[in-house]
C-alpha cells in the first residue's frame, strides 16, 4: 500500500530544522554570543536556570535591533549581516544565515529587549514559532539586547527528555562560554545560575588572554604557558596562542580550536599536536592547548551547517606539519626558558612547584619511616665528599697562564690555605690559632675552615696596642704547628670591619649549597655546571673566584705566601703595557705613556714596604715586580692580567683612608686573580681528541677551575647574598622536572 504523499505543514518543517540547530542549551547560547559579538558588545553576561533547560538569559551592551527590524528577527532567513551571496567570501561576521533566533523561536519561548543607541527607550517582544506575537512594547532598558529563552524544546517530547541531567548541560555551557572568553579577551564574559550571586566563569574587559585562561583554568595551568606564533604567506594561514610546556600535564587534553574566529573541532590537528607532546609528557598525559588559526577565507567553507563543528580546510595537511614544527620548537625551547622562570628558585627561596622535593640527600639517608617514600626522582645519587681520579692528575704546566713568566711559589709566612691539605690538619690549625688568640676565653671550635667568622677574633683592641703582631708559637708540638710556625694576628679595626662586612653578607643556603656541590663540567671560562640536590646549578666562576680571593685577602691579611716570580719583572714595562692597551683609557691629555710609567714605578715604590708586609706583594729596588701572594695553593693568576693589575694598583686604589685602601687593593688583586674569560684560552680544535689527554691550555683551566677554584668555594666562600639574585648563580633544571620530560624516552 503506497503512502500518500503530503507536504509538511511549515511550523513542522522549522520545528524539524530548528532540532537540527539547537540541539542543546550550550547550542542556542553560541548562538546568542556569537550574536553579541557581531553587535560589537564589550560585556556578555549568561543567565541559566536547570541547565539552560527552563530559562537562559543573554545580555549584552552592544548596538541593538531597531524597533522596525523587531517584527521579523526571529523569523527564518532574516538577518542584517548578509546581503548578497557574493558577500559570503569576506563575511566577518559570526551569523549570516539568520537561522539562530528562528530556530530558537521554534522550540522555545523568546523575549528580546532592546534598545539601539539612539533610540528613547527600549522596547520589548515575544516570540512563538517564528513569528512576533504583540507589537513591541516600549519599556525602560540600557543600550544593547537581552534575551530570554524559557523552556526550551517543550514542544519536542523527545529531545527534552535525552536532556534529562541539568547539571551536564550546565558544564557544557561553562565550557562554550568559557572558550569565547578567552578568545575575546577584551570583552568580559560572565555566567551564573539564575539566583546565584557568584558567576561560574566571569572574565574582565582589562584581562589578557593570559588572565582569562588564569581565571578560568586556575594558575597551574597559566603559569607553565608558552606563547606560539606562526604564520605562512604561501599557505596563507596564520596561526596564534597559548600551549603549555612539558611542566603541565592532564589526563584529558583541553584543546580550544578556533579557525577564523568560530569555536571548532579538528581531530586531525589534536592528532597532530598530541604526537609532539607525546614526547615530552609522562605517557597518557596531555596538554593544555589554545590554537586561533586565520585561514584565507576562500580556503575554508564557512558556509557549512551550524552544528558542524568538525572542519576541513585547504593545504590541511601542510597547514598541520607547520603548526606541528612550530609547536616542536617552542617546546624545545621551553626547556632553557624554564631557566628563567626558575632562576629565583635557590636554595631557600620558596620552591613554587606543586610538587615539595623530600629532602634526600643520599638515597640511602632516608629512614623516617615508610609513608616518606623517596620516588626515583627526588634521589640524589651523587656524594659531594667523592673524589674524581683526575684531581691526582694535576697538570705539570703553569696552570693557567699562557704566558712565559716562570712562576715559583714559596712559603714565608704563614700558612699556604690548604686545597691539597688534608682538612682535618687545617682545622687543627685554625683552632690552634684562635686558641692562641683568645687564651683567656673558652677555644672557639670553628665547624669550617678558617673563613668562618667565628674564627676571627672578636675582641677589638685599640689600635696602638695592637698593630700586626707576630706570635711566636712555641707552645706546639705536632707536625702541622713545625710547618707552619706563625701566624700573625691581624686586630687592625679596618681589616676586622671589612671581615665583619663580608660575614654580615653571607648566605647561608648558598653557602651550604657551594659546600655540597658536586661538580660537574666547565661550559667556558665564565661559566661552570654544579648539581646539589636534585638541582643543577649554573656558576659564574668569575664573579665567584673574585669574591673568593677578595675574601682570602681580607681574611688572611698579612698572613700570605709568597708566589715568586722566577724573573723579576719591571714595572716600567707593565705600565707602559698597560697603556698601550685600548682597555687603561689612555688618551693625550694624560701626557706622555712613559712619563706616566716612571710615575707608576715611583709611586708604588714608596708603597714596597705595606705591600710587601700585607700583600706579599714584592717590588725590588730597581722596581720590579717580584713576588705575588700566595692565595691557594696550585693557584696562580692568569698573567696575561699583570699588565693592568699593576696601572689598577696604582690609579685605582684609594690609598688615603686605610680601609678603603685595604679594600680596593684587595679588589684589584682579586679581579686580577679571579678566572677571566679574556686571559683564558679556549681549546681552538675540540675535535683534536688528543688535546684532551695532552696538557692544552683547555685542560689545564678546566683542571684548575674544577679541582682548584670549586674546590677552594667549598671551604673558602661566603657567596653574598646578592649572588642569589643577580644571575651569578643560576638554577638550570630540577630532577622531578627532568623526570617528566625523559620518563617517554
Ligand atoms: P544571523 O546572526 O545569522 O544574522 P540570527 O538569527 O542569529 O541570524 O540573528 C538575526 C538578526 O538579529 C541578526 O542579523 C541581528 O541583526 C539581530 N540580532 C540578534 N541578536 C542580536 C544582538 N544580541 N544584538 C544585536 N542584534 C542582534
Ligand atoms: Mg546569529
Amino acid at each position: 500500500m503506497a503512502g500518500v504523499i503530503r507536504r509538511l505543514d511549515e511550523a513542522v518543517v522549522n520545528r524539524i530544522a530548528a532540532g537540527e540547530v539547537i540541539q542543546r542549551p550550550a547550542n542556542a547560547i553560541k548562538e546568542m554570543i556569537e550574536n553579541c559579538l557581531d553587535a560589537k558588545s564589550t560585556s556578555i553576561q549568561v543567565v541559566v536556570k536547570e541547565g539552560g533547560l527552563k530559562f537562559i538569559q543573554v545580555q549584552d551592551n552592544g548596538c541593538g535591533i531597531r524597533k522596525e527590524d523587531l517584527d521579523i528577527v526571529c523569523e527564518r532567513f532574516t538577518t542584517s549581516k548578509l546581503q548578497k551571496f557574493e558577500d559570503l567570501a569576506s563575511i566577518s561576521t559570526y551569523g549570516f544565515r539568520g537561522e539562530a533566533l528562528a530556530s530558537i523561536s521554534h522550540v522555545a519561548h523568546v523575549t528580546v529587549t532592546t534598545k539601539t543607541a539612539d533610540a528613547k527607550c527600549a522596547f520589548r517582544a515575544t516570540y512563538s514559532d517564528g513569528k512576533i506575537k504583540a507589537p513591541p512594547k516600549p519599556c525602560a532598558g540600557n543600550q544593547g539586547t537581552q534575551i530570554t529563552v524559557e523552556d526550551l524544546f517543550y514542544n519536542v517530547n523527545t529531545r527534552r527528555k535525552a536532556l534529562k541531567n541539568p547539571n551536564e548541560e550546565y558544564a557544557k555551557i561553562l565550557e562554550v562560554v568559557s572558550r569565547y572568553a578567552i578568545h575575546n579577551s577584551g570583552i568580559s564574559f560572565s555566567v551564573k545560575k539564575q539566583g546565584d550571586t557568584v558567576s561560574d566563569v566571569r572574565t574582565l574587559s582589562n584581562a589578557s588572554t593570559v588572565d582569562n585562561i588564569r581565571a578560568i583554568f586556575g594558575n597551574a595551568v597559566s603559569r607553565e604557558l608558552i606563547e606560539v606564533g606562526c604564520e605562512d604567506a604561501d599557505l596563507a594561514f596564520k596561526m596564534k596562542g597559548y600551549i603549555t610546556n612539558a611542566n603541565y600535564s592532564v589526563k584529558k587534553c583541553i584543546f580550544l580550536l578556533f579557525i577564523n574566529h568560530r569555536l571548532v573541532e579538528s581531530a586531525a590537528m589534536r592528532k597532530a599536536i598530541e604526537t609532539v607532546y607525546a614526547a615530552y609528557l609522562p605517557k597518557s598525559t596531555h596538554p593544555f592547548l589554545y590554537l586561533s588559526l586565520e585561514i584565507a577565507p576562500q580556503n575554508v567553507d564557512v558556509n557549512v551547517h551550524p552544528t558542524k563543528h568538525e572542519v576541513h580546510f585547504l593545504h590541511e595537511d601542510n597547514i598541520l606539519e607547520r603548526v606541528q614544527q612550530h609547536v616542536e620548537s617552542k617546546l624545545l625551547g621551553s626547556n632553557s626558558s624554564r631557566m628563567y622562570f626558575t632562576q629565583t628558585l635557590l636554595p631557600g627561596a620558596d620552591c613554587s612547584s606543586n610538587e615539595v622535593v623530600k629532602s634526600a640527600v643520599n638515597s640511602s639517608v632516608v629512614t623516617k619511616g615508610s609513608s616518606d617514600k623517596v620516588y626515583a626522582h627526588q634521589m640524589v645519587r651523587t656524594d659531594s665528599r667523592e673524589q674524581k681520579l683526575d684531581a691526582f692528575l694535576q697538570p705539570v704546566n703553569n696552570p693557567l697562564s699562557a704566558g712565559t713568566t716562570e712562576v715559583t711559589a714559596e712559603v714565608d709566612a704563614g700558612p699556604p690555605k690548604g686545597a691539597e691539605r688534608p682538612q682535618d690538619a687545617e682545622m687543627e690549625e685554625v683552632s690552634d690559632l684562635v686558641e692562641m688568640v683568645d687564651v683567656q676565653e673558652d677555644a672557639v671550635q670553628p665547624e669550617s675552615g678558617h673563613l668562618s667568622p667565628e674564627t676571627v677574633p672578636s675582641r677589638k683592641r685599640p689600635r696602638e696596642d695592637m698593630d700586626v703582631e707576630l706570635e711566636k708559637d712555641d707552645t706546639r708540638q705536632d707536625m702541622t704547628a713545625a710547618c707552619t710556625p706563625r701566624r700573625r694576628i691581624i686586630n687592625l679595626t679596618s681589616v676586622l670591619t671589612l671581615q665583619e662586612e663580608i660575614s654580615n653578607q653571607a648566605h647561608a643556603k648558598l653557602q651550604e649549597m657551594l659546600r655540597e656541590h658536586s661538580f660537574v663540567g666547565c661550559v667556558s671560562p665564565q661559566w661552570a655546571l654544579a648539581q646539589y640536590q636534585t638541582k643543577l646549578y649554573l656558576l659564574n666562576t668569575t664573579k665567584l673566584s673574585k669574591e673568593l680571593f677578595y675574601q682570602i685577602l681580607i681574611y688572611d691579611f698579612a698572613n700570605f705566601g709568597v708566589l715568586r716570580l722566577s724573573e723579576p719583572a719591571p714595572l716600567y714595562e707593565l705600565s707602559m703595557l698597560a697603556l698601550e692597551d685600548p682597555e687603561s683609557g689612555w688618551t693625550e691629555e694624560d701626557g706622555p705613556k712613559e712619563g706616566l710609567a716612571e710615575y707608576i714605578v715611583e709611586f708604588l715604590k714608596k708603597k714596597t714596604e705595606m705591600l710587601k708586609d700585607y700583600f706579599s706583594l714584592e717590588i725590588d729596588e730597581e722596581g720590579n715586580l717580584t713576588g705575588l701572594p700566595l692565595l691557594i695553593d696550585n693557584y696562580v693568576p692568569p698573567l696575561e692580567g699583570l699588565p693592568m693589575f699593576i696601572l689598577r694598583l696604582a690609579t685605582e686604589v684609594n690609598w688615603d683612608e686605610e680601609k678603603e685602601c685595604f679594600e680596593s687593593l684587595s679588589k684589584e688583586l682579586a679581579m686580577f686573580y679571579s678566572i677571566r674569560k679574556q686571559y683564558i684560552i679556549e681549546e681552538t680544535n675540540p675535535t683534536n681528541s688528543q688535546s684532551e689527554e695532552s696538557e692544552s691550555g683547555s685542560t689545564t683551566w678546566k683542571w684548575t677551575v674544577e679541582h682548584v677554584l670549586y674546590k677552594a668555594f667549598r671551604t673558602h666562600l661566603l657567596p653574598p647574598k646578592h649572588f642569589a639574585e643577580d644571575g651569578n648563580i643560576l638554577q638550570l633544571a630540577n630532577l622531578p622536572d627532568l623526570y617528566k620530560v625523559f620518563e617517554r624516552c
